[in-house]
């Protein structure tokens, strides 16, 4: 039976997700925003928590972790590698590693570059992962602390798990992302297609995580440095791949 997996709005344009198995009854949460909201969620369905997977160390992924492990109980699983920095972890993973949660295998992902130490959590039999500040619905996160070598690497990666794969990123950034977007890549048919579903979806007070790999793979134009319209649009056709993505995301800190 496939885990079930509710995304929850948080603090002003945060995600978390709680990730429940109905036949055991046990519940685990990405990312810890804050406490108020996610036991608000838990307690309207009457559900306790087990577990909370951390994917980087920034305030807007943590702040509720004590508080939520004081009222439940829950462990709490983050990156080995950034553990002098996370709230203190049961369990420190580290990149290729797998464990088993709610029991499904949960496979760990360095996408180092808005950190380094920044990980994802693969589920292969759910078809999700967990990419928070890394790949991000129509975007990538901020390089406050890796190189554009180190996350162009971590988004090739993820653009290689399965295209049916559903990306459950970290914020509601998904409208102004578009908004760039469309400068990088105006002659995409399909990203005009997505900015006009977003903006439904937004009137409609719809969240827009998650979102399909293909579509990102289609449309996000951090994904696309190797596409030959994007990289003509730039007028980088002889560049590699990673300088592409370097001048996107430069374009993105500047727009
Ligand atoms: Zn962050
Ligand atoms: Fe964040």
């Amino acid at each position: 039976m496939p885990l079930e997996i509710i995304t929850l709005p948080c603090l002003s344009d945060n995600y978390a997700f709680l990730i429940r198995n109905p036949a055991s009854g046990e519940t685990a949460l990405v990312d810890a925003p804050e406490a108020g909201a996610i036991k608000a969620a838990l307690s309207a369905r009457g559900w306790g928590l087990d577990w909370i997977l951390l994917t980087h160390h920034h305030w807007d992924h943590v702040d509720g972790v004590a508080e939520l492990q004081e009222t439940y109980g829950a462990k709490v699983a983050g990156a080995a590698a950034d553990a002098h920095r996370l709230p203190p972890l049961d369990l420190a993973v580290e990149d290729g590693g797998q464990f088993a949660l709610l029991g499904e295998q949960v496979q760990v992902m360095d996408v180092s570059g808005h950190t380094v130490g920044h990980i994802a959590f693969y589920l292969p039999g759910s078809n999700a992962v967990f990419t928070a500040d890394s790949l991000m619905a129509l975007g990538c996160g901020r390089l406050f602390e890796g190189s554009p070598q180190q996350m162009w690497a971590s988004l090739s990666r993820l653009a290689a798990l399965p295209p049916h794969t559903m990306v459950y990123s970290g914020h509601e950034y998904t409208q102004s992302n578009g908004a760039f977007a469309v400068t990088a890549d105006p002659g995409n048919p399909a990203l005009q297609a997505r900015i006009r579903d977003i903006a439904a979806a937004r009137t409609a007070g719809v969240a827009t995580v998650p979102s399909l790999l293909q579509l990102e793979l289609d449309t996000n134009p951090f994904l696309r440095a190797g596409d030959s319209a994007v990289r003509a649009h730039l007028g980088m056709e002889a560049a590699e791949d990673a300088e592409v993505f370097a001048e996107i995301r430069k374009r993105k800190d500047n727009f």
